[in-house]
């Protein structure tokens, strides 16, 4: 239906901060899926989280710094322009109608994946994008008996076929197992540890100069 390389991943997230588990998983879909690019897009107002720790300039600003030597991953600010909580299938409808009939990747940890039935309107995410689960460290479920099984007809097992139709697929990916997480690295940052090797160095400078997350 379309050239592969049009098919564009979304990753959200708070990414409070970001870090090189997010950067590695969108490599691997990337890559695996054979997308064009991937979209990450911060989530001004979180519905899940009360709250987040560096402010929504920062967050963005840490982004930007992360992303800024690869030409495939771009920030989008969308959700930073839309006023009130930061809705995912908002945003998918947004993209949608920016994007046209391409093959749309929305791509989640499986943590993410797991608490899929608290989003808003979950069940109608699927009719704007593909679902790739990215296997996070810990997990061993199985999609198809989750959700009374609600995405059992919608699995594949061939990463291709997600370039058949711009959405209502779901595929699982082993990404290489990083037990990295934004609370880890805050963690460490409070207690005044390194965070070298788990953000990319300029991120870690950047994080140092505004003294963030120091508690
Ligand atoms: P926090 O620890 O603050 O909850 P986080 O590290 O999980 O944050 P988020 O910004 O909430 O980061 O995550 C954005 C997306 O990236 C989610 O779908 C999450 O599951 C996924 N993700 C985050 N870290 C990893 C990782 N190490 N491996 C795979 N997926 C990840």
């Amino acid at each position: 239906m379309t050239e592969s390389n049009q098919a564009v991943g979304i990753l959200g997230g708070t990414f409070d901060p970001v870090h090189l588990g997010h950067l590695r998983i969108a490599q691997e879909v990337l890559d695996e899926v054979k997308l064009g690019k991937v979209l990450f897009i911060p989530c001004a107002e979180p519905p899940h989280k009360s709250g987040t720790n560096a402010d929504a300039q920062h967050r963005l600003g840490m982004l930007r710094v992360a992303l800024r030597s690869n030409p495939l991953f771009q920030v989008d600010e969308r959700e930073y322009a839309r006023k009130g909580v930061s809705y995912t299938i908002d945003t998918l409808e947004s993209l949608r109608l920016e994007l046209g009939d391409i093959p749309l990747c929305l791509i989640l940890g499986s943590d993410s994946f797991l608490s899929l039935e608290t989003w808003h309107r979950w069940k109608d995410l699927i009719h704007y994008c593909h679902l790739i689960v990215a296997v996070r460290p810990g997990w061993s479920g199985d999609p198809k008996t989750l959700f009374n099984g609600f995405f059992k007809g919608a699995l594949v097992e061939c990463a291709d076929e997600l370039h058949q139709q711009s959405g209502g697929l779901v595929y699982v990916h082993q990404v290489t197992q990083l037990d990295i997480s934004a609370t880890k690295i805050r963690g460490f940052l409070r207690q005044g540890r390194s965070v070298r090797y788990l953000v990319p160095d300029d991120l870690a400078d950047y994080i140092e100069q505004n003294q963030l997350y120091r508690g």
